[in-house]
């Protein structure tokens, strides 16, 4: 059986992966000059983890990213309103983003892979199952389904870079009004970060000045980066189906969500390696992941509501007091409920 998969970025070439794994002939077709990630952090929550490990990739995974066990939430003016010393079993591996890609990419033969190769329609594809794995703009998703209605600007534009260092942080991620950051530390000392502000789409703002005022080390971070990549932030309206005919949408071009619950990537390899399980059943690949991935685009988009998207003084020393209230056994379970998922088995769900 033959697969071509559209699209070179994570959610590609973890479907390549996993469907060479169970005995598909696959080529990747990339439209851009190389294979390649930019961005900045990922953390890989533990659901990612199971998805890699089915991969054969956890022990590469692990090389190079570095486990993060304690942390929390804290307010913009540094008081934690959650705070997690140690989350147990709940560990999170902190990666660039390009040692992820390069991960993937090294587990496939250069002989598969093809940049610069645009595909422009699914009809010019030959194989017994496509992959549309072409990020949230996806060409071969307005292609299949006319109707559905296309990415739109979800209020917010985000800021990215890794900050030199060498710092010693834990991992955070920060609330204040109409804003927020993350804060994602590598092991060798260098450090993910990310912020993002409310705001009209392509608004002329500086992030040094926006978060001056945040405590420390996010005004030192942003500062200090010298390459910031700016987004603004865009999502998919749910799908009514994550297949047509022999195409499977995987990743951003199925179920670009913001990205307050830091899931996006890790729902792309949940889908690679569901496509990789189901063998073709497309039917049951769109049952298995279309529920669960549009369960997690909910989840992000209500953490979006409670904690960037909050301005009134009211709302917030409203929730601020109920984050602190919260025993952190319960804390915990909040923030990784999305993490418990597990590869579903070869015949059953
Ligand atoms: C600010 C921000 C922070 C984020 N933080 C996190 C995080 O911490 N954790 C997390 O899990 N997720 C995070 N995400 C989400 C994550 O970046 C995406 O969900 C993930 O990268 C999607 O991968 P993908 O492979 O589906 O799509 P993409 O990475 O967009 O890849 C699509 C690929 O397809 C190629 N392509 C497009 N069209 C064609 C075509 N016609 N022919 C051939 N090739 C084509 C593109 O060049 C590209 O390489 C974040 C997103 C943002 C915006």
């Amino acid at each position: 059986m033959k697969a071509i998969v559209v699209g070179g970025g994570i959610g590609g070439l973890a479907a390549a992966v996993s469907l060479r794994r169970v005995g598909w002939e696959v080529v990747v077709h990339e439209r851009a000059a190389a294979f390649g990630e930019i961005g900045a952090g990922v953390g890989v929550m533990p659901n990612a983890l199971r998805a890699l490990s089915w991969m054969g990739l956890e022990d590469e995974v692990r090389r190079l990213g570095t486990p993060r066990v304690s942390g929390g939430v804290r307010a913009s003016d540094g008081r934690w309103l959650v705070h997690l010393p140690d989350v147990g079993q709940q560990k999170i591996i902190a990666m660039h983003r390009a040692d992820l890609h390069g991960v993937l990419l090294r587990a496939l033969p250069p002989e598969i892979l093809f940049n610069d190769s645009e595909v422009t329609s699914v009809e010019e594809l030959d194989a017994d199952l496509v992959v549309a794995a072409d990020g949230i703009g996806s060409r071969l998703r307005a292609e299949l389904l006319p109707g559905a209605p296309g990415p739109v600007y979800a209020g917010a534009t985000a800021w990215r870079g890794v900050a030199p260092g060498p710092y010693d942080l834990p991992i955070t991620q920060t609330l204040g009004p109409g804003g927020e950051a993350g804060v994602l530390p590598l092991g060798d000392g260098r450090v993910c970060w990310y912020v993002a502000r409310v705001a009209p789409a392509a608004a002329d703002l500086d992030p040094v000045a926006l978060f001056a005022g945040w405590h420390d080390p996010i005004p030192e971070l942003v500062a200090s980066t010298p390459d910031v990549i700016r987004h603004d932030i865009h999502h998919l309206p749910p799908l009514p189906t994550f297949v047509s005919g022999r195409v499977a949408l995987l990743g951003d071009a199925a179920h670009a969500m913001v990205p307050y619950l830091g899931q996006g990537a890790c729902m792309a390899l949940e889908d690679a390696v569901t496509l990789a399980v189901v063998d073709g059943d497309l039917a049951r690949y769109d049952a298995l992941r279309r529920s669960r991935a549009q369960a997690v685009w909910r989840g992000s988009r209500i953490a979006g509501r409670l904690g960037i998207e909050l301005t009134s003084p009211v709302a917030l020393a409203l929730r601020n007091f109920a984050f602190r209230a919260l025993p952190p056994s319960v804390a915990v379970r909040g923030m990784t409920r999305f993490a418990s998922w597990e590869v579903p088995t070869a015949g059953g769900r």
